[in-house]
């Protein structure tokens, strides 16, 4: 049926289509011989191909061909295939019973309806469809698969028939083990006991002669496969082993499947090398082995081209070799086998992947993590660097400027300290010529003249008092936290201004609390904001009034806090500007610069305190700092 028909059907009610499927049965049934098979060949119909195995579905290694060129068909074939499969359980048996029956069960089976191919997997099974050709299968082509050279029944092929063959070098295989491990002294080699294998058992021998005493051959074919293990778990060092054949053991158990290389390389204490591509990846080292897949192309190869029609006879292959060598890292890393050892151009498989090979997305993706965060982490300590700096500038910034307004503040102060320093002058002069006077005298009183010279001592220390104290107040020292007593501190600053209000006709009374205010600050700064509170507070009198002119300081003490008041009996600040006479610049006066309270609120806030304007109901503007006591 064509692809185009099955998929009409495809479309078919469910009763229709097994009307339909038992019709194309019993036309089947109705056509029959080699001439209908062709017929339908011929219209690109089903292809019936029939496999026939040498030991059983399940032997390896000819399972694993079987497998490959299964799928190669089914892969490559434009027509459908009716893979029919069959094994030659004979082959088994060291003494084979009568073929006999399977014959007649083959022959019953496709009398009717031939298979369009007959394709035979091993050598047994080779012999078996060779043998038997003229009676089942007289006219079929068939292609002989997966047989050694030495084993292909030349005299018995017929036109009809193609031959997929392969060499094995057993010469090749021994030298590998020389190569990878130099220090063998023995290899044992393990073969089973089928007709088959004692083939391969005098082969081997033929073959190997050529190795001559470089190393002790010890063949295990006559034991039963118990005993080869028992004897494989305990072998001597510098063994190996040879890894042939183990379909039937010695005691006729029959081997299946990969249970018995398994088994063997459970226990041994030995490498495995075997030449055989289905065994490797499953416990022998490799070297150089036939390859599976090499095989089955070329086997399926021929069968696409014998079903297009293609006359068998026309198709001929050389034997083909051993491929390039091939070795199980982890076979290598377990027996301690050197790349190095390698011969050149050999494939290394099944090679563990490194961690970064197994976690490269993991990795790359941690490292752009880290990157990332690494980035971000600079960014931020490049950010906090830069801030820093910018603290320090304008941390310096905000000294000169708080250097400039206590110049400023100190100009004003000119005429009190003039002032100040002037009595003082004035009465050392007074004293001083006194004292000359009497000096002049004929007898002297010197207790007088000691006197004289004690008051100009007094008087001298006073202007030195306020040459110190102004000198303190204009120097330009960085912010020195100490502990401090605020009265003192505050009454140094009313005393620095006290000529000037007297100047203006303003009382200035001070009245300090009479416990000690203990605060932690820097002196000079605080006494700048007290005299910056008590020269706005004068400026506030304008000098045309004639109420009461009086500027009253004071400090009380509350709860843990001390706090420095100073008030006058000025205007007060005008509503509007309570909250913004802290803003930098913000000034009512003509020539006023706007930065004398802003100053006054960094320094206090520099002390954790807080500064405050507030009109007073009686008129008059109150300004307060509080600052926290210490202990
Ligand atoms: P400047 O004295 O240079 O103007 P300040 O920052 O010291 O700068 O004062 C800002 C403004 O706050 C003053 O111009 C004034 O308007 C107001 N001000 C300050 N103290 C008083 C006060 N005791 N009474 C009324 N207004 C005041």
């Amino acid at each position: 049926m064509s692809g185009r028909k099955s998929r009409v059907s495809v479309k078919l009610r469910p009763v229709w289509a097994v009307w339909l499927g038992l019709g194309l049965l019993l036309g089947a049934c109705v056509l029959s011989g080699s001439a209908d098979a062709a017929q339908r060949s011929a219209r690109g119909e089903l292809k019936r191909v029939l496999i026939l195995h040498s030991f059983g579905r399940e032997f390896r290694p000819w399972s694993e061909y079987a497998r490959s060129i299964k799928a190669g068909l089914e892969q490559r074939s434009s027509w459908p295939l009716d893979i029919q499969e069959h094994a030659l359980l004979s082959a088994r048996f060291n003494n084979p019973g009568p073929e006999a029956p399977f014959v007649e069960y083959l022959a019953s089976l496709y009398q009717g309806a031939p298979a369009d191919i007959v394709l035979s997997i091993g050598a047994p099974a080779a012999r078996f469809v060779q043998r038997y050709r003229a009676k089942l299968f007289p006219d079929t082509p068939m292609v002989l698969t997966v047989v050694e050279e030495r084993l292909v029944n030349r005299l018995d092929l017929t036109d009809n028939d193609v031959v997929v063959s392969a060499r094995l070098d057993f010469m090749a295989v021994f030298d590998n083990i020389l190569r990878v491990l130099p220090d063998t002294k023995t290899v044992g080699i393990v073969i089973g006991a089928s007709p088959l294998e004692n083939f391969w058992i005098d082969q081997l021998k033929q073959d190997l002669k050529p190795l001559g005493n470089r190393v002790d051959l010890v063949w295990y074919s006559d034991l039963p496969f118990e005993e080869i293990l028992h004897r494989a778990a305990k072998l001597p060092p510098h063994t190996v082993l040879f890894w042939g054949l183990m379909s039937v053991d010695a005691a006729g158990v029959v081997y299946e499947g990969d249970i018995a290389l398994r088994s063997l390389r459970a226990v041994a204490n030995a490498p495995i090398f075997s030449y055989q591509d289905p065994f490797f990846g499953d416990g022998t080292v490799g070297g150089p082995m036939q390859l599976t897949a090499e095989i089955s192309r070329e086997t399926v190869d021929t069968v696409m081209r014998v079903l297009g029609g293609e006359k068998p006879s026309a198709i001929k292959y050389a034997p083909i070799e051993f491929g390039r060598p091939k070795y199980d890292w982890r076979e290598l890393q377990r027996w301690g086998i050197s790349e190095s050892n390698l011969p050149p151009g050999s494939e290394v498989l099944f090679r563990e992947p490194t961690i970064w090979e197994r976690y490269r997305k993991q990795i790359l993706l941690i490292a752009a993590i880290i990157l990332v965060q690494a980035g971000l982490i600079s960014g931020l300590l490049h950010e906090r660097q830069r801030r820093r700096v910018a603290e320090v500038e304008s941390r310096q910034r905000f000294a000169e400027l708080a250097h400039a307004n206590r110049y400023s503040a100190v100009g004003e102060l000119t005429t009190s300290i003039a002032h100040e320093l002037n009595q003082p002058l004035g009465s050392i002069l007074t004293n001083t010529e006194a004292a000359e006077l009497m000096l002049k005298g004929n007898s002297p009183d010197l207790n007088e003249i000691r006197l004289i010279l004690a008051d100009i001592r007094r008087d001298d220390q006073r202007a030195s008092e306020v040459i110190r104290r102004l000198r303190s107040v204009l120097k330009k020292t960085p912010f020195e936290v100490k502990d401090i007593e605020l009265n003192e501190t505050v009454r140094e600053a009313v005393g620095l201004v006290r000529a000037v209000a007297d100047g203006r006709r303003i009382t200035l009374i001070y009245t300090p609390v009479l416990v000690d205010l203990h605060v932690k600050g820097d002196p000079i700064q605080l006494q700048q904001v007290v005299l910056n509170l008590i020269i706005n507070a004068m400026d506030a009198i304008s000098d045309a009034s004639t109420g009461r002119r009086e500027v009253s300081v004071w400090t009380v003490r509350i709860s843990g806090e001390a706090e420095v008041n100073v008030v006058d009996t000025g205007p007060g600040v005008p509503a509007s500007d309570l909250a913004h006479v802290f803003d930098p610049f913000f000034s009512t006066k003509p020539q006023g610069m706007g930065m004398g309270l802003a100053i006054a609120k960094t320094i206090v806030e520099a002390h954790q305190g807080t500064i405050s304007a507030t009109n007073q109901q009686a008129g008059g503007a109150r300004f307060a700092i509080r600052l926290p006591l210490l202990g």
